[in-house]
């Protein structure tokens, strides 16, 4: 399905490093991208589209935009590909307590979904891929599974017969999240699976399709009329469109387990590879007033409400990204007031250059117009033939250094915004453009200030 626009994306000069990120079951930060590859792949699990995006979707996405940025400032080619849950257990509730059609419902998110990732400033995927688009080749996953003696069949109350991933043929299956097999169990029950079911060989191996149900929609497919599980479509998303191995699979930290836990275990049985993901990628959750969003407790922040509101998204953006990716932490007005401030304050000190007021330097082609960028925008010549040159002084050069490494180590955006902090203090009333870190603000963080 078709994403959403693409951000300007200034180039700058030189290259910032591969970052490394946390990984939960090596239990340590790893390279993000692989040596010697010209192409960084991610895999972000995607939203169902029941409900509108709120502030816990909003932070996850922006956390791996920001690493997708540093890849790309790092030379890197990025693939992206993300998926839209858009046929599943919570939308189709959802769909029969509002008596609305469950594929009018799907859209309907889906687009305000799009519309918050284009206003908060995220690079959209290269492919985004709703599930009802695919389930031809899921279905195909699942039988390959089947054929290779990785699932099983149980009879199924309607009819027909339900597919299940044997996980006792895995042998790697828990590296993912490391966790034991009571945690295991009672996240797998928690977050849709059905550990109690008689017949199934193993409690927590998940369903890989769902034969037809009364009153559920249905596709004919070589295991019967029915409709994909949920882990199997990330796997098949992602070996269809990145290939294995690719460099992160990431997802909030809600997501994993169960979901990338057998995802990955999918994934290997479908690949045959051993490490088909590098690494596992996880975000915290976003709470409000010390509770966790969500939709049973009824407190969840929209993004388009907030938009609606009146609020500048990259204002929303700067507030997310103000704490680290990694934690889990509390929304509140206050975080908001001081974004809002924060922007404001660099918007001041950093205003967009003038036309007409460009610094004038060699020729294009002569000495000095060689870049280090190389990316789709257009280089600012910042390179040691134009030191001196008003707003590209060494002060810009280190801040966007200072960036850059903040972002390699694990994405510390806290770091990278008191960085910019400490710029714009710097300057006092000084509020000549400053053309090389209104762009790595622009490039690195998402952040334009020139609107
Ligand atoms: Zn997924």
């Amino acid at each position: 399905m078709h994403s959403w626009p693409r951000p300007h994306l200034p180039s700058l000069p030189g290259h910032g490093d591969i970052p490394v990120i946390y990984d939960v079951g090596a239990g340590e930060a790893l390279p993000s991208a692989r040596h010697n590859q010209s192409v960084a792949a991610i895999y972000v699990c995607g939203i169902t589209p029941y409900d509108a995006t709120h502030l816990g979707h909003a932070a996850t996405y922006i956390a791996f935009d920001v690493l997708v940025r540093a890849w790309l400032d790092a030379g890197r080619e990025v693939v992206y590909a993300q998926c839209v849950t858009d046929v599943d257990d919570p939308l189709l509730e959802r769909a029969n307590a509002t008596g609305v059609d469950w594929r009018s419902l799907a859209e309907r998110e889906t687009d305000v979904y799009r519309a918050d990732m284009h206003a908060l400033g995220v690079i959209p995927p290269n492919h985004f891929v709703g599930v009802t688009e695919i389930v031809p080749e899921i279905a195909d996953a699942g039988a390959a599974l089947e054929h290779a003696g990785l699932a099983y069949r149980l009879s199924a109350p309607d009819g027909g017969t339900d597919l299940y991933a044997d996980l006792a043929a895995d042998p790697q299956f828990g590296t993912v999240s490391r966790l034991s097999a009571e945690a295991m169990r009672d996240l797998f029950g928690e977050r849709g699976g059905d550990p109690d079911r008689p017949g199934k060989r193993g409690p927590l191996d998940p369903m890989l399709w769902r034969a037809r149900r009364a009153g559920e929609p249905w596709w004919d497919s070589p295991l019967g009329q029915g409709r994909p599980g949920w882990h199997v479509e990330c796997a098949v998303i992602a070996a269809r469109h990145l290939g294995v191995p690719f460099d992160v699979q990431g997802g909030g930290m809600d997501l994993l387990f169960p979901h990338h836990e057998m995802s990955t275990s999918h994934l290997r049985g479908l690949t045959q590879s051993a490490c088909p993901v590098a690494v596992r990628a996880h975000t915290g959750l976003i709470g409000l007033h010390g509770e966790k969003m969500s939709k049973s407790r009824g407190n969840l922040v929209l993004v388009s409400e907030l938009v609606a509101g009146g609020v500048d998204p990259a204002a929303i953006r700067l507030a997310l990204m103000a704490g680290n990716y990694r934690r889990d932490r509390d929304w509140a007005p206050e975080l908001l007031a001081t974004a809002q401030r924060r922007l404001a304050a660099w918007r001041a000190a950093l205003p967009p250059e003038r036309p007409g007021s460009v610094v004038c330097g060699p020729p294009s082609g002569g000495p000095g117009a060689e870049d280090g960028g190389g990316g789709a925008g257009r280089d600012r010549g910042v390179g040691a033939d134009n030191v001196g040159a008003p707003g590209t002084d060494r002060a810009q050069r280190d801040t966007v250094e200072h960036i850059r490494r903040a972002l390699a180590l694990d994405l510390d955006t806290p770091a990278a915004i008191a960085a910019v902090d400490g710029f714009v203090e710097s300057r006092g009333r000084d509020a000549t453009p400053a053309p090389l870190v209104s762009d790595a603000i622009e490039a690195l963080l998402g952040i334009a200030l020139d609107h």
